[in-house]
């Protein structure tokens, strides 16, 4: 479903369906690819010492214009999509013979980001698409269990790309530490850190997996005064940084 209650568009003939083992581990090591290829080049221009770290949060605008020699433009106006008597808004736009990627400039940073990251996914994983248009990769949407393959895969890619798993263990615990956080076994003290006190254990354990860990993703330690939230670190919504928390069994 997007954000107005209706189901999400698909791309015609292309059920629902998940992605395998197999595909997943590809589609990740896609991303990966990409990903070292930027730290190369950034290394070659900052100096080798340079740390994955200091390239966070990643711009997909660098990756789609330097890495994939795409043209990536924002736009006022990409136009609308019309749901029976509703009109939604367009996020992003693919035209493969253009060598374009374009994004709304309307989007919070964030949905630009992502939304930008998932057409590159498109670009990069379904050479059969030759142009698509979309509605944004809003919270709603990212989350939506209607959509097509296809779409789930770009939105995979575009989370690995922006949150690299390797990395986003590194930060996940330098913040918490190496254990997992258990939202089911929490003591009053984590349960405090991550709700500045507003929830008790008990009622943190009643929050969706979801909502567990979005509270994870936007908050930072109270011990470690200097941090940023994982998710401003890697310039995504608290949704897309739960997700990935909950993907890589950081939060349960
Ligand atoms: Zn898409």
């Amino acid at each position: 479903m997007n954000e107005l209650g209706r189901p999400a568009r698909r791309i015609p003939g292309i059920g629902g369906g998940e992605i395998n083992y197999r595909r997943r581990q590809f589609i990740r090591g896609k991303a990966n690819e990409l990903i070292l290829k930027l730290w190369q080049l950034e290394k070659s221009r900052r100096g080798p010492a340079l740390r994955f770290r200091e390239l966070l949060p990643l711009q997909p605008k660098q990756i789609a214009i330097e890495l994939l020699l795409l043209e990536y433009e924002e736009l006022e106006e990409i136009g609308y999509l019309s749901i029976g008597p509703l009109r939604v808004t367009l996020a992003g736009l693919l035209d493969r013979d253009k060598s374009l990627i374009a994004v709304s400039a309307r989007l919070s940073l964030e949905i630009k980001r992502f939304t930008a990251a998932h057409e590159i996914g498109h670009f990069v994983l379904h050479p059969e698409i030759t142009s698509l248009r979309e509605d944004p990769r809003t919270d709603t949407a990212i989350r939506a269990p209607l959509r097509s393959v296809k779409e789930k895969e770009a939105d995979l890619f575009a989370a690995e790309l922006l949150m690299p798993e390797r990395f986003f263990n590194q930060v996940f615990a330098n913040l918490w530490g190496d254990d997992d956080i258990d939202c089911d076994h929490l003591d009053d003290n984590h349960a405090y850190y991550l709700t500045q006190g507003e929830l008790s254990p008990l009622e943190i354990s009643k929050l969706s997996r979801l909502e567990r860990a979005k509270l994870v993703a936007r908050q930072i330690p109270m011990t470690t005064a200097d941090a940023l939230p994982m998710a401003e670190i890697f310039g995504v919504s608290p949704t897309a940084a739960g997700i990935q928390l909950l993907d890589s069994g950081r939060v349960r």
